[in-house]
């Protein structure tokens, strides 16, 4: 098992955003997180990858283990260094002044190996939009470029988990698929990926695990398939789109 969250308890100052929620993700899958606003999937993920107060949420209860282990008392950038697992933000946090190339390299600063050199190249693989822009400003690449980037980031950190906010959006529908070919793609290279998200029709697709969260406890499980097919979440969270 390669994350294993049990019983997690965690909140904000006094507000409790996470009242008990336990799933895992096995190596190699794509686990997903579906659920309204507010329903805790961000603070979720947070707690996992430890960032530092006041965005991250205090851990109340329970436990996180990665590999295996607790990673209650890991200082964050020993999660993101030794642990490796990435997130790619919400909002896409890159650094606007830095070229795509400088925004790339910053992400190995963590590595220790002769790789990435050959990595740098499958991200170019990947998304040869970042190719023809390599020396550009990160700010003054589109939206779904900068999504890009922030995927190719989290690559170039080489993690043996993902973690992704929300990819899709604000994205326009033919970028959203693009996005979701290349999480499949990356998952077949061997990375997990825990993938929350509001457009729960596409991530149910590609999910081999699923989870519906609602106000911060975990309501429903299965694969994504039985969940895409399962009323309720049909009529909660998948909308006319089937
Ligand atoms: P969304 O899809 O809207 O991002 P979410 O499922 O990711 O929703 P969270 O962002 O995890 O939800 O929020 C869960 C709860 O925790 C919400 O009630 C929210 O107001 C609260 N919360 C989130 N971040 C903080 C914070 N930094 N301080 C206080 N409360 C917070």
């Amino acid at each position: 098992m390669l994350l294993e969250v049990e019983n997690l308890y965690a909140g904000y100052g006094k507000i409790e955003a996470l009242h008990g929620i336990s799933f895992h993700v096995e190596k190699g899958e794509i686990v997903t997180l579906i659920g309204a606003n507010g329903a805790g999937k961000s603070t979720t993920l947070k707690a996992i990858m430890r960032l530092p107060p006041p965005e991250s949420p205090t851990v109340l209860n329970g436990d996180i283990r990665f590999n295996g282990a607790s990673i209650l008392k890991t200082e964050p950038h020993h999660v993101v260094a030794h642990l490796r697992m990435d997130l790619v933000p919400e909002g896409r946090h890159i650094f606007g002044n830095l070229t795509v190339n400088e925004n790339l390299k910053l992400a190995t600063w963590t590595r220790k190996d002769d790789d990435i050199q050959k990595d740098m190249e499958r991200v170019f693989e990947l998304f040869p939009r970042l190719r023809e822009r390599m020396h550009q400003r990160s700010d003054t690449l589109s939206g779904g470029e900068q999504q890009m980037l922030a995927v190719g980031r989290a690559l170039m950190a080489k993690p043996q988990l993902v973690m992704m906010d929300e990819p899709s959006l604000g994205l326009a529908p033919i970028v959203v698929r693009g996005i979701f070919d290349i999480i499949r793609e990356i998952n077949a290279q061997g990375i997990t990926v825990l993938l929350i998200e509001q457009n729960a029709n596409m991530a149910l697709k590609i999910a081999d695990q699923a989870y519906v969260m609602q106000t911060g406890t975990i309501t429903m499980s299965g694969t994504g398939r039985e969940l895409a097919e399962n009323e309720e979440v049909k009529a909660a969270y998948l909308g006319k789109a089937k």
